[in-house]
């Protein structure tokens, strides 16, 4: 076994670990568990866990229906809640290898990402990434299903003291503080009931990996106050939805900040401002990864904090991207404002990463920032500025991966295929439904 394992294997005895959840994502971003005793690590590290993935969406044709998780050492952490009070687990992190050919499983999404990482080791630059996940609160009903009623509001919690949204959130964030995590920022948002998140940014693999564990933490210890923690983008209408802003530099191995520059404006180095062009050029396909669901569009529309509208700017938070205001090198940073907490963390990087490296590669040009509030354009001083806007639906966001080879490519032949199937599926599923907007409206109208 490798130092790192043995390391894990020490930590796995001192911290009296019961189990161990082998994880790894599907296409859609939902973390899959294989649990095995405590007392198995040592044979999971040394020749892997098998298991069929003709039962993971998205993972295989019938032919490679046989799988094997291959634990990454660095990922060991004990989870900071207990199941029935008692059994202590730990998470690690899973490689999918495909044990017909016995190499990394193409429809891996942390295998996707992996190819953008290395794509951008070979052009020497390292990655890093930093997320700003919101989510909203409810209500329990008293079958323990989830409500939209916002828990810092209405019936019994009118009883409660005010700082009981503090006191979840200090657990939350002293949980995720016990498994690792750096959080460096953690407040009430705009909505009622609505709360962010920040951790610091690490690598990318790091940080996707983060984000997959921060999901499960977060709902896991929210429910241990009865309440139900959503990632879902819009869960409520007409107030803010949950976005996910992502923070992006490249340095290089050495750890300086490639994308800074003195001299610059803005601050931004001529690599980066070309990475931004990329990330610009791509949106439109982009969108289909990091914003996936039907209801992510109800996120993305005017008056609601969210962009709508492909430009950049260092003074406003109507564009997409916006250049946050560095105090020191290290931290200049562009931030992509579109992704939301629904997509998968793997493959909604991989996207963004190989679109910013495509615009370095083909030296794509950087526009000029929109210096002014986009959501209070007209078309016509939109078309001045040639401001394009965002898909507006899951299906025209599709329709724009599809047609973008970078981003396809990004994911690769086997998940690209898997996800544009499942999604146009989905976005289908909708259009067929008949909503409660539509009753209300016309049921009484006609
Ligand atoms: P906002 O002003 O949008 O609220 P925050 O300050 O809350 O932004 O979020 C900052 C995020 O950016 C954090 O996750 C932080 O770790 C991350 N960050 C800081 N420096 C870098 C960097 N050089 N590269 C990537 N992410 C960074
Ligand atoms: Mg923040
Ligand atoms: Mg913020
Ligand atoms: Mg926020
Ligand atoms: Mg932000």
């Amino acid at each position: 076994l490798s130092r790192e394992a043995e390391t894990v294997l020490d930590r796995i005895d001192e911290e009296d670990v019961d189990f161990l959840r082998l994880q790894f994502t599907d296409i859609l971003g939902t973390v899959k568990n294989v649990s095995v005793p405590a007392d198995q690590a040592e044979k999971a590290f040394a020749e892997g866990i098998y298991f069929d993935g003709s039962s993971i969406d998205g993972f295989v044709r019938i032919q490679e229906s046989d799988m094997r998780l291959e634990p990454d050492p660095s990922t060991f952490a004990v989870l900071p809640w207990r199941n029935n009070g008692r059994v202590t687990s730990a998470r690690l992190i899973c490689d999918v290898i495909d044990t017909t050919s016995g190499e990394p499983f193409s429809g891996d999404p942390r295998r996707v990402l992996k190819n953008a990482i290395d794509r951008a080791h070979e052009m020497g630059y390292k990655i890093n990434a930093g997320p700003e996940p919101e989510f909203f609160l409810f209500q329990e009903d008293e079958d323990g299903t989830a409500t939209t009623e916002t828990h810092d509001r209405g019936g019994y919690f009118d009883m409660a003291p005010k700082d009981l949204a503090q006191d979840v959130r200090s657990d939350i964030v002293y949980g995720l503080d016990e498994m690792g995590f750096e959080v460096e920022a953690s407040h009430h948002e705009v909505a009622e009931g609505q709360h962010e998140i920040d951790f610091k940014y690490e690598d990318a693999l790091t940080t996707a990996d983060n984000i997959a564990t921060f999901r499960v933490a977060v709902r896991a210890l929210a429910a241990q106050h009865d309440l139900h923690a959503t990632f879902m983008p819009k869960p409520i209408p007409r107030i803010n939805g949950s976005g996910m802003h992502t923070h992006l530099s490249l340095f290089t191995e050495d750890g300086e900040n490639v994308f800074h520059d003195d001299d610059d404006e803005f601050n931004l180095s001529a690599i980066a401002k070309k990475f931004l062009a990329g990330i610009l050029e791509h949106a439109p396909a982009l969108t289909a990864v990091c914003n996936p669901t039907v209801n992510s569009y109800k996120r993305l529309v005017p008056g609601y904090e969210a962009p709508v509208y492909i430009a950049w700017s260092d003074v406003n938070r109507s564009a997409l991207v916006r250049k946050p205001a560095a105090r020191v090198p290290a931290a200049s940073r562009i931030e992509l404002r579109s992704p939301d907490p629904s997509g998968n963390p793997y493959l909604a990087l991989a996207a963004m990463i190989q679109a910013g490296l495509d615009g370095i590669e083909n030296d794509l040009d950087c526009p000029d920032p929109v210096r002014e509030n986009i959501y209070e354009f007209d078309e016509e001083k939109r078309e001045e500025y040639g401001i394009e806007t965002l898909p507006a639906n899951l299906g025209e966001a599709v329709d724009a991966l599809e047609a973008d080879e970078v981003v396809m490519d990004a994911l690769g032949p086997h998940t690209s295929e898997k996800f544009v199937e499942a999604k146009r599926q989905e976005f289908q599923d909708y259009l067929v439904d008949v909503s409660q907007w539509e009753i209300d409206r016309y049921l009484e109208t006609f």
